[in-house]
């Protein structure tokens, strides 16, 4: 075993067991943080509250209006940065907990774990040795436009904290309880919104061939989306239009509306298709209004890119994950969006989904459910998948090419 692999494992038993002691304050935190939810936008009071937890451990600076980001370990070199987002929902709690929220906003997607989470790690990692720099990044604006992460990123933080990888973790009650999903490639979609416009000359229903048939232009072209689909896309690679809305007219039956008009949702997973499915849409609605004497103007509206884990991280953080005792999953891959994409834009990085439980709940509720409540067990979850990324991007900055023999071991068992 390379004397560098040796050090990160020694770091990965003191880490571990620094963290058992941290997640019973960190439980009772992440009530804390439950119970004063923060929507999209206003994200301010929790982060001055995580600000306050870490006061002794990392020094923070203001980014993306109500977000922070510091750094510990080494001041200098290249760095890897641990996500945790801020925002809560617009939800009305009905889980009945103690620590429920009663001000219209609720942590429904978990989101109070993630910075339970996070502190605990960070907590658990004074007077240990990193080897590489540690970037805590406090996301607000995870659940709205415009996207915290992609603030983050077009303010150059990763540039200026010289960060090469970031890791996040998702509780998520898909996967199976207390164990993480990792897996490279895929994750989750790119998310565009198409708005097309149909415009022509209104008239009188009585009156059809003097006027131009927007309804059944539109409808046209409703129906044609499946179609482009199919013919544009590799069925090999999920892709879909769904229509969100769809108007026109006025509520007038006798009046032929001079407009009308689609607003869609655009997921694909591969980069290559989202220019050829929009170009291809646009066109078909151009031909298919202009078949009827009207026009088609056609908007893409730009959203997310679809996530793509780095796959040596993510093999490297399965290892790690055994190691640290956390069972592996199956991976969690949806035509879904996080915007967690616009850092595996920016720099390969890595998305973990952590299974968690609402005890008492069956079926289990989904995410952003009113009943959504993971239990305690689930901070601790989460700190050791973002430990695992930290320790497997520690891999690659250290230049230690990933050999799972090298990694056969329980942490604990001495290298
Ligand atoms: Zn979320």
């Amino acid at each position: 075993m390379s004397p560098t692999i040796t050090r990160l494992t020694r770091l990965a038993t003191a880490w571990d067991a620094a963290l058992e002691h941290e997640l019973p304050a960190a439980a009772r935190l992440r009530e804390e943080l439950h119970a004063a939810p923060c929507v999209s936008g206003h994200e301010r009071p929790a982060t001055d509250r995580l600000i306050a937890e870490l006061g002794d451990v990392v020094a923070f600076e203001p980014v993306a209006d109500a977000g922070a980001v510091g750094r510990i370990g080494p001041a200098v070199g290249a760095a890897i940065a641990v996500r945790a987002e801020l925002d809560a929902l617009p939800v009305t709690e009905l889980t009945g907990a103690a620590f429920a929220a009663d001000n219209g906003a609720m942590h429904a997607c978990g989101h109070d774990v993630h910075q339970a989470a996070l502190v605990a790690l960070l907590r658990a990692a004074r007077g240990l040795e990193l080897p590489v720099g540690l970037v805590p990044l406090l996301q607000p604006r995870e659940e709205s436009y415009p996207s915290g992460a992609l603030d983050i990123v077009d303010a150059g933080v990763l540039d200026r904290f010289a960060i090469a990888h970031v890791i996040g973790a998702h509780v998520h009650p898909g996967v199976p309880d207390g164990a993480v999903a990792s897996g490279g490639g895929f994750i989750n979609a790119a998310a565009d919104e198409i708005e097309i416009r149909v415009r022509g000359r209104g008239g009188h229903a009585a009156y059809p061939h003097e006027a131009n048939d927007t309804v059944a232009a539109i409808a046209q072209i409703a129906l044609g989306i499946p179609e482009v689909v199919r013919r544009s896309v590799s069925p090999l690679r999920p892709a879909i239009i769904s229509i969100g809305t769809l108007t026109a007219g006025e509520g007038a039956a006798n009046v032929l509306p001079a407009e009308a008009r689609i607003f869609a949702t655009m997921r694909t997973t591969d980069p290559a298709d989202r220019a050829t499915l929009f170009a291809a849409v646009q066109d078909m609605a151009g031909r298919t209004a202009e078949a009827y004497g009207a026009v088609a103007t056609v908007r893409r509206i730009e959203g997310e890119p679809a996530l793509i884990n780095d796959v040596a991280l993510a093999a490297g953080a399965d290892d790690w994950l055994t190691r640290l005792g956390v069972d592996g999953a199956q991976p969690m891959r949806s035509l879904g969006a996080d915007d967690f994409s616009y850092y595996c834009d920016a720099v390969p990085s890595l998305m973990l989904f952590v299974g968690v439980r609402t005890p008492g709940e069956d079926p289990q509720p989904a995410l952003h459910h009113p009943r959504f409540l993971p239990d305690d067990a689930a901070v601790g979850t989460v700190a050791r998948a973002l430990m695992a990324g930290y320790l497997a991007a520690a891999e690659r900055v250290l230049g230690i090419e990933h050999h799972r023999n090298d990694l056969a071991g329980p942490v604990g068992a001495d290298a």
